[in-house]
């Protein structure tokens, strides 16, 4: 009897073993189902070939039948789910299950076809010869194996394809289709790439360039940290890198942090690569996600653009992995499995022996620091290209300065350089943190404040839909008009970017005036009309979200206004001045990226914050500087790693209860364990400390040793069978 084990598509938390039954041909990274209690379940094979059940082997199920004809994962990826599963503590079924999103309901299959230059065609026998002569007769057609297997009643056929395949007989490609008779639409296009104008690369650029390019012919893992202030060229360094890689063979994954930045990378790609750039994210549709995993999965692309799970991208020759702005908190999976896109990219490329770039001109406290250190290589590009200068930036300190304002959210200091802006038919940004129209809305007579009934957080009216809506859970109702306890009139304040339109369009009535966040960027290709609307200058002003402060590159952006920042200041975080000061720079760095110089305006009640007042003058690395000094002393990554508990209930006694039993499990497994260098915090309320209608304990733990970290957060999770407990390896935030 042979044995498979198999990563049930399930929350179980380990690999389960089942029986092969001898009429089954079970390979390893093929989809099968399984009994899993009285249902049955998809699972990924594991391996094929366990000898030993390693169990009982009365107890012992067998595999219930074959979905795939092929693997659906390579051997690579395999490994890369297991080490995933294991280091971020989520069950390995998961992990498989969103590398393999794009292929969740449609099944595989394998077509061959022989080769018209194969010449050993005398020398096959047995089974070959006969699959072959089937082939043949077909005349070069496509044939699926399943059909070919059932017609000639062979058994193993897919040994004998691979076989055929090593010898040059035959090609193989992998085929799936949705199951709906919707043919899979290709993804959008932003329109024609324009012809590429030659650019002479700058110094630092060549410079750049030539350390990345030895790296990859040296074909050694090696991580860069290419730290280059907004508009010095990163991304220009990236497809030239790009190119060198795929000129040697290999593939490219490019990591972007979000959807919204797609449309511009993709066609600046594209110029380099034409049709061999597919682009991955969770906005396409399924026919497209399908249609562009299918791409890479058989050779049709070299370079692969996309949000965080493009990391899993089905390549088997990676050799040059890109993570741009790789500070950004989106990189961070905040359903199972919670990993990290970026740091997944960096262990991928460990892996395969690859080439990593992690760019940004705010890279994260971490990288900062592993580049200083040496763990990974620092490349600083210090100039913008072809000496354009940084914008100019005010703190508009609006504790001095509101008096002055036309409304009180907007200060003169900020409206006027806007003005100067527009008149000259230049374009503005505006950057608020919040979306929505009143972030507060609350009574003056009794202090009531208008909350979530699920989340215990206040909710922000929305004058689209005239809702009141908790941006938390799915909350959304009527405005109230009177304060419920004391029936006074309530009072709405507070801004968000729905606000900002309405006062902006009433400043401006003939400007063309779009906004961008999460409410405006619900339909299927907005992000891309959008683009080209900035792009061909039909938008006068932008107002948005961190959805636009990023990564652009609008060279008629001339003028930056924040009206909004200093929430995410006071966020009870570790990492909340980091935050403040990545967000600012980066929107910042959207100005004056083209001939005409840039200026920027910040609003504030907090001028003198560490995460604003280094903006200023761009002292980017005091910065870091000040923020690492702080982070050592106060023990906080990077000089430890952080594993973040969340004990959720309905009932705020049992989720303490299961706090006081976890902290009881955790203090006990270091014990025992004689583990030393763990700071353990809490149980406590979480700041966010009610989310649909459960209440959140908090419980962090802390350590130099991630193994000891892991360690201890399995053992003490087995103590607390049946609780609603979330664990996070290196939280991207811990509220
Ligand atoms: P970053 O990614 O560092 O913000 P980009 O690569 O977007 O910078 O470059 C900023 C702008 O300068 C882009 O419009 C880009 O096309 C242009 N650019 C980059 N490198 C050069 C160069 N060597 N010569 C001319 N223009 C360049
Ligand atoms: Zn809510």
């Amino acid at each position: 009897m042979k044995y498979a084990s198999v990563a049930v598509f399930s929350v179980i938390d380990a690999l389960l073993t089942y029986a092969v039954p001898e009429n089954l041909s079970v390979v390893k990274g093929c989809r099968i189902m399984v009994p899993l209690g009285q249902k049955l379940t998809t699972g990924i094979v594991i391996d094929a070939n366990l000898k030993n059940a390693g169990i009982d082997t009365n107890r012992i199920k067998s595999i219930e039948r074959v979905v795939d004809e092929q693997p659906v994962i390579s051997d690579e990826l395999i490994k890369l789910g297991l080490w995933l599963a294991q280091y971020y503590i989520s069950p390995p079924g998961i992990v498989f299950s969103a590398m393999l999103a794009a292929l969740l309901k449609v099944k595989s299959k394998k077509m061959i076809r022989l080769r018209a230059d194969f010449t050993g065609a005398a020398k096959l026998e047995g089974n070959e010869k006969l699959l072959y002569d089937f082939l043949y007769k077909r005349r070069g057609k496509k044939a699926d194996i399943r059909d070919a297997q059932s017609i000639l009643n062979l058994k193993n056929i897919y040994k004998i394809t691979e076989s055929l395949e090593e010898k040059g007989a035959l090609r193989s490609e992998f085929s799936a289709k949705v199951k709906e008779k919707r043919q899979p639409s290709k993804a959008p296009d932003s329109g024609a790439a324009e012809i590429e104008t030659h650019k002479e690369l700058t110094a630092e650029q060549k410079h750049a360039l030539s350390k990345i390019n030895s790296a990859i012919d040296a074909k050694k893992f090696a991580p860069f940290l290419v730290f280059g202030v907004t508009g010095s060229g990163k991304t220009e360094v990236y497809i030239k890198a790009a190119e060198h890689a795929v000129k040697q063979g290999k593939k490219v994954i490019v990591l972007v942090p979000e959807i919204f930045l797609t449309p511009q990378i993709m066609e600046r790609f594209k110029r380099a690569f034409g049709e061999r750039v597919a682009v991955y994210h969770s906005g396409l549709e399924e026919g497209e996600r399908l249609h562009e995993w299918l791409k890479i999965k058989n050779n049709g692309a070299d370079v692969v653009v996309g949000t965080r799970s493009s990391v899993f991208a089905p390549f088997d020759n990676t050799g040059l992995l890109i993570v741009d702005e790789e500070f950004d908190s989106s990189y961070k999976q905040e359903s199972e499995p919670r990993y990290n896109g970026r740091d997944v990219a960096v262990y991928r490329a460990k892996m395969n022996n690859a080439v990593v770039i992690l760019g940004s001109a705010t890279p994260s406290a971490e990288s900062y620091h592993n580049a200083v250190i040496g763990k990974y290589e620092m490349i600083k590009l210090e100039k913008r290209v072809h000496g354009r200068p940084m914008p100019d930036i005010k703190v508009v300190d609006m504790k001095a300065d509101w008096q002055h304002g036309q409304e009180l959210f907007l200060s003169d200091l900020l409206m006027d350089p806007m003005k100067e802006t527009l008149k000259a038919g230049e374009q503005s940004i505006l950057f608020m943190n919040r979306r929505g129209f009143s972030s507060f809305i609350f009574c003056k007579k009794c202090g009531h404040i208008e909350k979530c009934d699920n989340c215990d957080i206040p909710l922000v009216f929305h004058k689209e839909g005239n809702d009141m809506r908790c941006h938390y859970c799915d909350l959304s109702i009527k405005p109230s008009v009177y304060c419920p306890k004391c029936k006074n009139k309530l009072s709405f304040s507070g801004t968000g970017t729905q606000k900002i339109e309405e006062v902006i369009t009433k400043f401006f009535p003939d400007k063309r005036i779009k906004r961008v966040d999460m409410d405006t960027m619900g339909g299927k290709n907005e992000y891309f009309e959008v683009y080209r609307q900035i792009k061909e200058k039909e938008i006068d002003i932008l107002i948005g979200t961190q959805m636009i402060a990023k990564g652009f590159d609008f060279p008629e952006v001339t003028f930056v206004g924040v009206v909004g920042i200093d929430s995410v200041l006071n966020l009870p975080d570790f990492r909340a001045e980091e935050r403040v000061f990545q967000l600012l720079t980066q929107v910042a760095g959207r100005t004056g990226r083209g001939d005409k110089n840039g200026i920027v305006a910040i609003q504030t009640y907090n001028p003198d914050a560490v995460g604003i007042k280094y903006v200023k003058k761009y002292e980017i690395e005091k910065f870091y500087q000040e923020q690492l000094s702080i982070r050592k002393d106060m023990n906080y990554p990077p000089y430890t790693g952080i594993i973040q508990f969340i004990c959720k209930d309905e009932d705020h006694d049992k989720a303490e209860k299961t706090g006081d039993k976890l902290r009881a499990a955790i203090d006990e497994a270091i014990e025992i364990n004689k583990i030393s260098g763990i700071e353990v915090l809490g149980p406590c309320d979480a700041p966010l400390s009610r989310i649909r209608n459960k209440y959140r304990i908090s419980i962090l733990i802390k350590g130099k040793s991630r193994n000891d970290l892991n360690f201890i957060a399995r053992e003490a999770r087995k103590k607390l069978k049946g609780a609603d407990v979330t664990i996070i390896v290196d939280p991207a935030s811990t509220l």
